[in-house]
C-alpha cells in the first residue's frame, strides 16, 4: 500500500482537531501533533527534549531544526503507511525545510489539507464556549446549558477559558493570517493543496476529507 503523507492547515477553531482524530482512525496514519511531540520528548528527557527545554527555559522558541528532527524520528518510527502532521509547518521557511528533510528520507508530501473558516465564524465558535471545573463543555449558542452559566451535570459555574476570550482569538487569528496563511499559496503552487469548508457540520467536512484522501491514495497507487 502506498503512503499518505499529509499536512493539516487551517485557522484555530475551524475544526482541524476533530478532522485529525477521524482521519487517524480512517486511514491508520501516524498522528504527529507538534505540541504533543515536544511534551513527550521533554517528559522522556530525550536528547532532543533536553535541548528543546534549554531554549524554552531561556524564553526562546524551539528552533525549527529541532522540531523537524522530532518529526522525522516519529515518521521513521510509526509512519510506514504515512503520517498526519498537525501544527507544523507554520511558516514558509519551515515548509521548505520540512520538504528538504523528507526528501532525504525518500519521502514526499501527498497533500496539504486546509480546513478553512472566516474570522467571524471562528470568533463566534470559540468565544461562545463555556466550561465547568469538571471539564463539561457548552456553547452559548449551539449547545447552551439549561440555566445560563450553570453546568447541567454538576451545577457548577461555567466560565470562559482565557484561550477563548475574543482578544486572544483575534491575536491568534492575526498570527495565523500573517505567518501561516502564506502556506496556503505555497502548497497551492506545489499543487498539493486541498480545501475544505470548515463552516459546514463536522460530519459533512469529514465525509469530504475522507473521500478526498481515499482518492489521493488511489491516484498514488495507479
Ligand atoms: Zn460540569
Amino acid at each position: 500500500m502506498s503512503e499518505l503523507n499529509l499536512i493539516l492547515l487551517g485557522p484555530p477553531g475551524a475544526g482541524k482537531g476533530t478532522q485529525a482524530a477521524r482521519l487517524r482512525e480512517d486511514f491508520g496514519l501516524a498522528y504527529i501533533g507538534t505540541g504533543d511531540l515536544l511534551r513527550e520528548h521533554r517528559q522522556k528527557q530525550t536528547e532532543l527534549g533536553v535541548k528543546a527545554q534549554e531554549y524554552m527555559d531561556a524564553g526562546d522558541l524551539v528552533p525549527d531544526d529541532l522540531v523537524i528532527a522530532m518529526i522525522l524520528d516519529k515518521v521513521e518510527e510509526d509512519g510506514d503507511d504515512g503520517f498526519l502532521l498537525d501544527g507544523f509547518p507554520r511558516t514558509v521557511g519551515q515548509a521548505d525545510a520540512l520538504t528538504e528533510e523528507l526528501d532525504k528520507l525518500g519521502r514526499r508530501l501527498t497533500a496539504a489539507l486546509l480546513v478553512d473558516a472566516p474570522d467571524e465564524v471562528v470568533l463566534n465558535r470559540l468565544s461562545g464556549r463555556r466550561q465547568c471545573s469538571n471539564g463539561h463543555l457548552y456553547h452559548v449558542e449551539f449547545d447552551p446549558p439549561k440555566h445560563p452559566d450553570v453546568c447541567d451535570q454538576d451545577g457548577s459555574r461555567l466560565v470562559q477559558r482565557d484561550d477563548d476570550k475574543p482578544e486572544t482569538i483575534r491575536n491568534r487569528l492575526a498570527v495565523y493570517h500573517d505567518q501561516t496563511e502564506p502556506l496556503v499559496e505555497y502548497y497551492e503552487n506545489h499543487d498539493l493543496l486541498r480545501r475544505f469548508d470548515g463552516t459546514r457540520r463536522p460530519t459533512e467536512v469529514h465525509d469530504h476529507v475522507r473521500a478526498t484522501v481515499a482518492t489521493l491514495r488511489l491516484e498514488d497507487e495507479l
